[in-house]
């Protein structure tokens, strides 16, 4: 198992065993295998996280949703599975290598119809969702792809969703080293930014949670 949190090692695997727990069904535990046991298989979101997206789209009563890097469709396939019948996730992605092993486990999962897979530079993609089907359509985006492109995700998303929508960042803890001024790498530096930009946005409530690599919160007021 990746280790992928700030957790010591031992209480990481005892949140991931939990959450990976017997109500976890097979598909999605195909899924989260095979794609831990892959060369950037530590990319992937852990099981803890994504019953934190499930929890949020079902509390929310989400019924469009968004997601920017998709990888091999883990996060997705939790979200998906989190909507009700009529719900709808359009995800971002550029890659067909990995995205062709997110659509055969959507597809195993039975929620193959609710995903709409869009294969381009995300930001080109959010642009076109913001003339079609516009602004506020969208209850709930996931943000994990290029930190670089974060601030951009960030301002397009929280046009895309509605007053009350979510959008969740992953890694924004980036292995602890935001915390680390003296770290001035591109993504660092990128993913400072933009968690001291949301908790002074008044546009938004924020919170940074502490679960796996970092995940910010904002809600769109
Ligand atoms: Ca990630």
């Amino acid at each position: 198992m990746p280790h992928r949190s700030l957790l010591p090692e031992a209480v990481e695997r005892y949140v991931a065993e939990l959450s990976a727990g017997e109500r976890e069904t097979q598909p999605v535990r195909r899924l989260r295998d095979e794609t831990a046991r892959m060369r950037n298989g530590g990319m992937q979101i852990g099981a803890d996280q994504a019953a934190l997206l499930a929890l949020l789209v079902r509390t929310i009563g989400a019924r469009r949703a968004l997601e920017v890097g998709t990888f091999t469709g883990y996060s997705a396939l939790a979200v998906a599975l989190a909507l009700p019948a009529d719900g709808r996730l359009v995800c971002c992605d550029v890659s067909d290598e990995w995205t062709s092993i997110a659509r055969h486990h959507w597809r195993e999962a039975g929620v193959d119809g609710k995903i709409e897979l869009r294969l381009a530079p995300a930001k080109q993609t959010l642009e076109t969702l913001l003339r079609d089907p516009g602004p506020g359509s969208f209850d709930f985006a996931f943000v994990d792809a290029d930190k670089a492109g974060y601030d951009g995700y960030y301002e397009q998303c929280l046009k895309l969703v509605r007053p009350g929508g979510l959008v969740a960042f992953d890694n924004t803890l980036w292995s602890g080293r935001v915390a680390d001024p003296a770290d001035r790498e591109e993504d660092t530096v990128a993913l400072r930014a933009l968690n001291a930009k949301a908790h002074r946005d008044a546009r938004v409530d924020a919170c940074l949670l502490t679960v796996g690599d970092g995940v910010l919160l904002v809600r769109r007021r």
